[in-house]
């Protein structure tokens, strides 16, 4: 906490803020530990005010109270924010989360704080969480260790004519069991043509013998988040099927032994990318090859045709190529990666090649 402080402060430096106004729940727990649904954080060059509400008290002073003031707020948050920067004599310029500001709140801004020079940042905070220190690599590295426990689990249960919400409520219920605190998304589980949504939400689909079945899910662990995906083929698997695993696994596996620290963003999806191609599938991966994970399941840096963010050592991220044929299927492989300028550590380690439930 002491050393994400200081680097805090230091880019309040480097941007001429004086404070800054932190809005979005997953930097407050950043900044200070504290894991409640409701605060608002006053982050000055030398003191934190963290502002919740009465169902919070304790446990704000428990997970906070040597991170910062916390104070409890009867009516609204905003009260004792205005108060506070009341009696703050030298600060004049506040920085605000310009991507987690409703626009209810920023009106706040222009009708209560009209005292300060308010400027809006994106991803100030959110740039500083990209490399994990070991700490909250432990923690991704145990909720990836439970994600696999529970698939571990669920294959074997998996039969024909389950639907997609039971093979899902199996998987669910393993993942607690092994000690997930919640799911950090919506759990897919999609058979079929359906597996050709990359975003699928599991359905009353009942699985057929022969289909594809993609599960992406992912464990939860002191906030930290694992994001994994298998395809498995319910049955024995055709030609094309084998076919389109093999061109995703290749690209998996080009991506986990290539990618790195120092290159950019653009140049991680690529390699991937080059892959599918060579196997005419090129058009059949619309999304990106990876994100961060951490606090929150998509966050920075992100491996996209887009990003020409050069990425930082020790960020935890995806890799996950996938191919989608409309009418047909999808097949994606997704594993979690720690970068450094050596290569891609792998946090996952479940099977790869295709497995048939037979
Ligand atoms: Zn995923
Ligand atoms: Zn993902």
């Amino acid at each position: 906490m002491e050393e994400r402080g200081q680097a805090l402060v230091e880019r309040l430096r480097q941007e001429y803020l004086d404070a800054l106004l932190v809005t979005s729940l997953p930097n407050v727990r950043y900044l200070t530990g504290f894991s409640g649904t409701n605060a608002i954080l006053l982050v000055t060059a030398t003191q934190r005010w963290l502002f919740t509400d009465f169902r919070y008290a304790d446990q704000a002073a428990a997970e906070a109270g040597a991170n910062a003031h916390v104070v409890i707020e009867a009516t609204s948050l905003w009260r004792g924010l205005w108060e506070t920067l009341r009696t703050l004599r030298s600060i004049h310029a506040v920085g605000f989360e310009s991507a987690h500001l409703v626009h209810r709140d920023f009106e706040r801004l222009l009708k209560d704080g009209t005292a300060w020079n308010w400027r809006p940042f994106v991803d100030l905070v959110e740039r500083l969480r990209e490399k994990k220190d070991p700490g909250e690599l432990d923690n991704i590295r145990e909720a990836a260790r439970v994600a696999q426990a529970a698939l571990a689990h669920t294959l074997p249960m998996v039969r024909p004519g389950m639907t997609e919400l039971q093979v899902a409520g199996i998987l669910e219920h393993a993942l607690r069991d092994h000690g997930s605190e919640e799911h950090p998304f919506t759990t897919i589980v999609a058979s079929g043509e359906r597996t050709a949504l990359p975003h699928a939400r599991a359905g009353s689909r009942a699985i057929a013998h022969g289909d594809l079945l993609l599960l992406d899910f992912g464990a939860t662990v002191s906030g930290y988040c694992s994001d994994v995906t298998r395809t498995v083929v319910v049955g024995q698997a055709d030609d094309r099927q084998r076919e389109v695993h093999a061109a995703v696994h290749a690209a998996n596996e080009a991506a986990r032994a290539r990618v790195r620290s120092g290159m950019t963003g653009k140049e991680a999806d690529a390699i991937a990318r080059g892959v599918l191609e060579r196997y005419g599938l090129s058009e059949a991966f619309g999304h990106g090859l990876g994100h961060g994970i951490g606090l929150e399941v998509h966050e920075g840096p992100r491996l996209s045709r887009m990003s020409e963010q050069v990425l930082p050592e020790g960020a935890v991220v995806t890799i996950e190529p996938g191919a989608y044929l409309s009418g047909w299927g999808g097949i994606r492989i997704e594993d979690n990666v720690r970068l450094s300028d050596a290569g891609a550590e792998l946090l996952t380690d479940l099977p790869r090649q295709l497995i048939e439930l037979t």
